[in-house]
Parts: structure tokens; sequence; C-alpha cells
């Protein structure tokens, strides 16, 4: 088989490690991935969300699976555009992507379905929402706990959380006064402020049957402590104590389940990953949001674990028959991935720097370096984007585990890298 997977960052190097292993595929290729997928498949130069460009290679080259990554290319149609080529592909369409694509259409299916989610409402002006807010919260300095999202996508950056009265109406003001994310913030949401841990679970569908993979836990925030501005994800591991077994078949049966019925209900039946970022309250868990793809880096360390062949599960979730498929082998070992970043990340920063110590890297056992934003010029590997390595590692505990993940760290050097030293600790407190 030959399978092509769509992206360019950890999450897709890790795909396409995993769907390399499987004995069924002779060629994968990647679009357009990155210095690390360029050693282990086959690097196509055409962007992620470059649809027409994407159908043809598959059509040219008889692709037989295509594994879409990213959010983007499934919101612009890039399954569509496949599946009316006739060509197999696993990734929801565009209609079930608006799961991701729209807050608003998220919540209200979560509301229509009774599927646990904070309480919110929903504005198309900044005028109106900052009435709701002067009106709701008279007192001078009584504490205003919301949190103000952008309907649309906003990588991770349109959802701001409030403490005070001045905090919400400034938010209201970036999003839907000053368009900070431009038409994201054509409609807005506030929502009642959750507390608890976070947690994700991921779950392949084919629409009918869906099958859960263990529960992660990213760090969103910058810096140690979750301090910092929030980034796309500094690091996680696998599986997490916070969600044990009741914790999780609760999740099953009054998310993941109910969304699924849901979607095919709207006339959006969904097909692809399906994944639940979660606060677990004290009042149980509750969805924080829906993404229609594997997290990244939370692919990392579950890919890291998984012992099943994945293209057998990717392509039976694409043909809708998942139901067929054994249940999913994984290692018994925790994993875990921290995220090295360039300097200034997840602001501004400099590319082109040379990234040493890979090979060292590589030789410790049981660790795999999983490249983000990496490009090879003039046969040296630099960095080229804001995350730039996932270094991942698998031990007998989540300490073990971490060790190993750190000491692989020590040994790449590039002017400026820098990562959290905490991922994980989560788990061992
Ligand atoms: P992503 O980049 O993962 O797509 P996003 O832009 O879709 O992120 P959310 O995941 O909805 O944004 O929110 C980002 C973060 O904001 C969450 O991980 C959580 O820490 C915080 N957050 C969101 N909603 C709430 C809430 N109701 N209560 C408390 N914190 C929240």
């Amino acid at each position: 088989m030959k399978v092509l997977v769509v992206g360019s960052g950890g999450r897709e190097h890790a795909l396409a490690w995993k769907i390399g292993q499987s004995s069924k595929v002779s060629e994968v290729f990647v679009a357009p991935g990155n210095a690390g997928t360029a050693k282990e498949a086959t690097n196509v130069d055409l962007a992620a969300t470059d649809v027409p460009g994407l159908v043809k290679f598959a059509r040219d080259n008889a692709i037989d699976l295509t594994v879409v990554g990213p959010e983007a290319p499934l919101v612009a149609g890039l399954v569509d555009a496949m599946e009316e080529a006739g060509l197999r592909v696993f990734g929801p369409t565009a209609a079930a992507a608006e799961l991701e694509g729209s807050k608003v259409f998220c919540k209200n299916l979560l509301h229509t379905a009774d599927i646990p989610t904070a309480d919110y409402r929903t504005f198309r002006s900044a005028e109106e929402a900052s009435r709701y807010i002067k009106d709701k919260y008279t007192e001078p300095n009584e504490p205003v706990p919301v949190v103000v999202k952008a309907d649309g996508l906003a990588a991770g950056k349109g959802v701001i959380v409030c403490s005070t009265r001045s905090d919400a109406l400034q938010a209201i003001d970036r999003i839907a006064g000053q368009k900070e994310f431009g038409a994201a913030g054509n409609e807005l949401i506030i929502e009642e402020r959750l507390v608890g841990q976070e947690a994700s679970v991921l779950a392949i569908t084919d629409g009918e049957t869906i099958i859960s993979l263990p529960a992660a836990q990213d760090h969103k925030p910058a810096f140690d402590g979750d301090t910092g501005p929030n980034t796309g994800g500094m690091g996680a591991y696998c599986p997490t104590p916070i969600v044990d077994e009741a914790m999780f078949e609760k999740i099953e049966s009054d998310v993941l389940v109910p969304v699924v019925h849901a979607m095919k209900r709207a006339r959006k039946p969904f097909k692809g990953v399906l994944y639940a970022g979660l606060m677990l309250t004290a009042a149980g868990p509750k969805v924080l949001e829906f993404n229609v793809r594997f997290g990244d880096p939370e692919c990392q360390p579950l890919l890291m674990r998984l012992q099943s062949d994945l293209v057998d599960v990717l392509v039976a979730a694409a043909d809708g028959r998942l139901s067929e498929i054994e249940p999913l082998q994984w290692d018994p070992r925790p994993s875990i991935c921290v995220v090295m970043a360039s300097e200034g990340y997840p602001g501004d920063y400099e590319k082109g720097r040379e990234i040493k110590g890979l090979a060292e890297a590589a030789e410790i056992e049981d660790v795999k370096v999983f490249h983000a934003g990496t490009s090879l010029v003039d046969g040296k590997v630099v960095n080229d984007g804001g995350r730039v390595l996932g270094v991942t590692a698998i031990g007998n505990s989540i300490s073990a585990a971490k060790l190993k993940a750190y000491t692989a760290v020590q040994k790449i050097r590039w002017s400026g890298a820098w990562c959290r030293k905490d991922i994980s600790d989560k788990a061992l407190t």
C-alpha cells in the first residue's frame, strides 16, 4: 500500500513513522513534511492546504490511503475532494470538521445532545456581549470567572480566560471589536470558567463505532508550572492517572458516543479522530472543546505506545468497517513527549539555526525524536518553526520515561533551544 500523510508537524512525523512500520505499507509520502519525515518517508512539496494539488498527487501516484493531520485542510474540504475523486481518505468532511471549526456549532450541538459542558451564551456583536457582562456583574470588584472565545479557528489564541470585568470587556473588544482574529470573531461565546484538571481523550470513529485511545495530558502554557502564554502544546504524556477506569468509561458513554450520534443526527456523520478536550470538574468531566484530528503533541506519546497496526485501523475507519477491528494492543509502559522550541516562541523567533546532537539522542534506548519545525539546508537540520522537536520516550514508569526523554533533550542543542522541565509532573503529584 502507498500512504500519503498530510501535514508537517510532530504529529505527522509520528503518523508517518507508525504507518511505515506496517507490513502492508510499501511507501509513505508526507506533504509537505519536515527534515525528520525526509529521512523516513518521501516528502512531497505541496502545502497541506493545497486541496487540488494533493488530490492530483494522490490520483497520479495511486495512493491507497491519505491521512490528514492538521485541522486547516479538513476545514478546507480536503476529505470531501478526495472522496469525490474516489480516493480513500482518513479524516472528517468539511461539514463534520465544523465541530472544531466553529465553537458556536460545537457548543450548540453539545447543548442539544445534553453532553456536559460549561454554561454559555453566544453573541454576534461586541456591544451585545459587553452589555451582557455589565448587566450580569454589577458589583465594582466582583470576580468575573468567564472565558471569552472567538467562534472560528485562531490557532489556540482566540480563547481568553478572564477573572475580572475589565479582562472580559477587553477580551470582547479584542475578538469582536478590533477583530484581532479576523472573521473568526464574527461570533463569540462567553462561557462559565470551569475549575479542575484538564485531560484529552481521543477516539477513532467511522461514524458508527468508536475505538477510544488511552487518556493523555497536554501542557499548553509555555512555561513550567503552567505559567506564561498558551502555545500549541509544550509536551504530553500518556496514559494519565487523573483519568481512572471509571472516569474513562463515563467519558466514553457521556461524551464520545453521544457526540457521534449527535453528528449523525445533524447530517454531518463524523469519520476520523474525535478529540475531546475535557475539564475534570468536581461535578464530573465537562467538554472544553472538540478537535477533529490527533492532538499535537498527544499523538506522539500515544503512537509510541501503540502495538497494533495503525494502518488496519485507519483503513477500516475510512471504509466504515471499524466494528471488524480487534481491540487495540498497547505497550503497558507510559510514554512522554517533551517539545523543544525556538527562542522567542510562542512569539517571534529566528529560523535557520543548525540543530546538533540528534544522532546521539537517537542512540538512547526507547527514545524517538519526532521532528516538527525543522528543515534541511545544505544537508544540515535547522529550526524552521516555533515548536521544533518532540523528544518522546517510553519507560517502566512515568518518572523513568521522563528521565529518558530529558536525557535525550540534553544531547540536542541549537542556539536558543528551550523546553519545559516539568512535563508529566502533574501525574507524579
Ligand atoms: P486549541 O489550540 O487546542 O484548538 P482552542 O483555541 O480550541 O485550543 P480551547 O481548547 O477551547 O481553545 O481552550 C484553550 C484553553 O483555555 C483550554 O485548554 C483551557 O485551559 C482554557 N479554557 C477553555 N475553556 C475554558 C473554560 N470554560 N473554563 C476554564 N478554562 C477554559
